[in-house]
């Protein structure tokens, strides 16, 4: 068999588990190289609790090689061009050749797309902006909590519900709920609609019962941080003491320059093999849009959510076809939505929601009840991605495998 080199751009989620299942599934003859431009990965569902100081930075941060098998090839560089047609990548001042490509570059978060942002205005979606965030939890003494989703697409569309949660949990622990007021605006017709309407419903209860006002179909249209005042297309303005947002999504430059991407700027792929219009091309994770077939807003299809759930999935979908072309074998490995996600809650709950999100007429996705299990569940997930490659078998083993036995999920890696 002749030496191929695979290529793998981005080492987040999807990237970090494509080269590693292609280093269990190869032998050392191939080369793997995968090509990051950070050096410390962080754990994005862990920014929640960074945000609410339940974790310190140095703990939901490990470099990133410890994450990766021995024999793949770490490139820390920004990609900045790449040419299918001619099996390059150029990355920071090289150039690189490829047999193979996956691309997992993730999405760029685009705050300055808002009109009038600025730096006071706060996120939780980035490293930084999570623990920029929690010094000024701290210091609130009360008012009026503004969470905004400024544009969709947006990646894990659990993320903002959990953040009001968490943060109405911190004030509820700190004495002050009875002065701060949480608001959540979102263009979305209802929570989380890309999971189908019993998840919205559910997650709309709860919210209601914890006294968070949901605000749907709000299209930001700017923000005046002099007045503390946000702009919706035609509706009313809001006054804002604190305000969060969850900022605009794009794919990176890199991308956006090629012609992968489709006319909503992401990358086109066959939802079942997530080859890209090039045979020896893949996209998964956040980069990709694949349309739902029960789901329209209200004249478009949606898009399965941007969720590491996904991106980890469809990582062992590319990595398994392109062990098979190499081998000669048909490349028949199909990737199916089915996904799942803890929802955090406050006061160490959270709910479990989980089903098929390819599901017609719409997504089939369930929330089971709100429990401690769910949180612990979360936790242990935290633990196990972070920890080294080499100690992760035994951790699955003895935690992971037997803690989601006890609590009913059956967790496959
Ligand atoms: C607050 C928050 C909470 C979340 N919670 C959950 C959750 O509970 N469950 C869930 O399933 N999902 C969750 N997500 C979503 C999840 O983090 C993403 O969907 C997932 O990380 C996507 O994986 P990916 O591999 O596609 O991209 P990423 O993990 O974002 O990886 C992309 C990588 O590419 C690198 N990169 C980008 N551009 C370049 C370039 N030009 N050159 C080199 N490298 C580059 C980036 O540095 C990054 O490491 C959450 C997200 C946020 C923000």
């Amino acid at each position: 068999m002749k030496m191929k080199t695979i290529i793998i751009l981005g080492g987040g989620i999807g990237g970090i588990v494509t080269a590693n299942k292609l280093s269990s599934s190869l032998s050392g003859d191939h080369k793997i190289i995968l090509i990051e431009k950070n050096k410390e990965h962080t754990f994005t569902p862990s920014y929640l609790w960074l945000m609410n100081g339940s974790r310190k930075k140095k703990q939901i941060s490990v470099p990133l090689k410890s994450l990766l098998k021995k024999n793949i090839e770490v490139v820390n560089a920004t990609v900045n061009e790449i040419v299918p047609s001619e099996q390059k990548v150029k990355a920071g001042e090289k150039e690189f050749y490829y047999d193979f490509l996956v691309i997992a570059l993730g999405t760029d978060l685009v705050p300055e797309k808002i009109q009038g942002w600025d730096d006071s205005i706060h996120t939780f979606y980035t490293f930084e902006g999570a623990a920029k965030l929690y010094d000024t939890l701290k210091n609130f003494s009360g008012g009026k909590v503004a969470i905004v989703i400024s544009s969709m697409p947006y990646k894990c569309p659990g993320a903002p519900h959990e953040g009001a949660m968490l943060i109405e949990d911190f004030f509820t622990a700190k004495g002050l709920r009875e002065k701060v007021v949480i608001d959540i605006f979102t263009p979305e017709p209802q929570p989380l609609p890309v999971a189908g309407p019993e998840l919205g419903n559910a997650v709309k209860n709860i919210l209601d019962n914890k006294g968070i006002s949901f605000h749907p179909s709000m299209h930001l249209d700017s923000v005046d941080t002099k007045s503390k005042q946000i702009f919706f297309n035609g509706k009313e303005s809001f006054e804002y003491d604190l305000l969060i947002v969850i900022p605009p999504h794009q794919a990176p430059a890199a991308i956006r320059k090629t012609d992968l991407v489709n006319a909503n700027g992401w990358i086109d792929v066959n939802p079942s093999s997530l080859q890209t219009k090039y045979e020896n091309v893949f996209g998964i994770g956040d980069i990709t849009s694949i349309p739902l077939p029960g789901r329209w807003i209200p004249d478009k299809p949606m898009m399965l959510p941007k969720a590491g759930v996904f991106s980890h999935l469809q990582a062992d979908v590319a990595a398994k076809n392109i062990v098979r072309k190499i081998k000669g074998e048909k490349a028949d490995e199909k990737f199916c939505a089915d996904g799942y996600c803890m929802l955090e809650a406050g006061a160490d709950l959270a709910g479990f929601a989980y089903g098929d999100f390819f599901g017609e007429p719409h997504p089939h996705v369930h929330l089971k009840k709100i429990g401690r299990k769910w949180h612990i569940g979360k936790v242990l997930f935290e633990k196990w991605w972070l920890s080294p490659v080499g100690f992760k078998k035994v951790f699955y083993k003895n935690l992971l495998r037997t803690g989601g036995k006890l609590i009913g999920i059956p967790v496959k890696l």
